[in-house]
């Protein structure tokens, strides 16, 4: 069985991995010509902000609407570092988009190309915030290629993550968010970097743990430390769900989990709270959790 490594990304996928094998498609790994495929980062920039490309990429289920209202996400992805971003939202609108390319650009950093297929939202977006830009050729898909394999990526990323989470697909919001910034933290390129060193200059200092683990956190509220008290322990059992962040999509040093008596009371599908941590220890991950999960 794959440890707990493999379960942070899947990639690449595992003969014996039950999440892999549910939720990677067959047909696209056998397309693959080589493990860094999904491309790193790319020859032509070597800095952030160098050049960045995104586009809207629809849900995993067009039916599916994520726990927080999100129907659709824009993808992101910095070829200088290989720094990937997906960030749902719940618009296509060209305000929407300025608002999460606002947030992907930290308080230092500047956007000197932007690549697009052209799309009125993206275009009306990079004149706003004054970016070059630069559109694909239509007619010539490959030429928008990066973006369409970062899609991809992220999208079954999405789904392994949610396969081995056991949970529903409307928690992808959560899903693409914790896959990228483990992705970003943890997947080296050639050189043996992950873009966060790249963009960064430093490892990512928290905890990378497969999503949707049982963790044990410490309540930060005094309405759920009552609640510890009843069961006679400061923390208390929960989910992993990722990490909180900063603009600049960058960690703030708090974790986010899901109260585990609060998800599998949830029968009547209520959107439950994600609650900001700052410690979590985990405890086991497969074994007891799935037993009576609720879709949240
Ligand atoms: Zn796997």
């Amino acid at each position: 069985m794959p440890g707990d490594e493999h379960c942070i990304l899947h990639i690449p996928k595992h003969p014996k991995c039950d999440a892999c094998q549910r939720a990677k498609s067959q047909k696209r790994q056998c397309r693959r010509r080589h493990p860094e495929e999904e491309l790193v980062c790319d020859k032509r920039a070597t800095k952030f902000g160098e050049v960045i490309t995104f586009d809207h990429i629809v849900t995993l289920d067009p039916a599916a609407m994520s726990v927080e209202g999100d129907a659709n996400a824009l993808t992101i992805k910095d070829l200088g570092t290989g720094w990937i971003e997906c960030c749902p939202t719940s618009s296509k609108t060209e305000e929407a988009t300025i608002a999460v390319l606002q947030q992907f650009i930290g308080p230092k950093e500047k956007v000197e190309l932007a690549y697009t297929d052209g799309a009125d939202e993206l275009r009306l977006a990079c004149n706003a915030l004054k970016w070059r830009q630069r559109v694909a050729t239509p007619g010539r898909p490959q030429t928008n290629g990066v973006v369409e394999r970062t899609n991809r990526l992220i999208l079954e990323g999405a789904r392994t993550l949610l396969s081995q989470a056991r949970m529903d697909k409307k928690w992808w919001s959560r899903a693409v968010r914790c896959f990228c910034l483990q992705y970003n933290a943890s997947r080296r390129g050639m050189d043996g970097d992950t873009p966060q060193r790249k963009r960064l200059g430093y490892d990512f200092l928290g905890r990378l743990l497969p999503f949707g683990s049982l963790v044990h956190y410490i309540p930060s509220t005094k309405k759920s430390t009552a609640a510890g008290e009843k069961f006679g322990t400061t923390t208390r059992p929960g989910l992993f769900m990722g990490y909180r962040l900063h603009t600049g999509f960058m960690w703030s040093k708090d974790y986010l989990v899901l109260d585990l008596e609060a998800f599998r009371n949830n029968s009547a599908g209520k959107y439950v709270p994600i609650l900001r941590v700052e410690k979590i220890h985990k405890k086991r991950w497969k074994a007891g959790v799935s037993k009576r999960r609720s879709t949240g």
